[in-house]
């Protein structure tokens, strides 16, 4: 099975599937810094509970993924990560 046939299997499993998949992402206009931690709360909140979040975090930091949140992280939390 090719590592592309393995992220698929994971995602179809994904909690943020559907219509609160714009949360784990920033809007395309300035978000202020408070709006913006309301938005990843949520989004955490859904990670927390998402049945492959291990999969997902590992993906987003093997391709040093930029934006979002995943695997209940951001990019500075993931970044930090990385760096250790
Ligand atoms: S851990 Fe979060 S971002 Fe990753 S698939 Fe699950 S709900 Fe989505």
């Amino acid at each position: 099975m090719s590592a592309q046939q393995l992220d698929d299997l994971w995602q179809g499993r994904a909690a943020c599937r559907g219509p609160n998949t714009l949360i784990f992402f920033p809007p395309s206009h300035f978000e202020r810094k408070d709006d913006r931690e309301a938005r990843e709360t949520k989004a955490k909140s859904i990670c927390g509970s998402c049945p492959v979040r291990r999969d997902c975090l590992d993906y987003a930091l093997r391709i040093r993924e930029p934006h979002g949140i995943w695997g209940g992280l951001n990019e500075t939390e993931r970044r930090v990560l990385l760096d250790a």
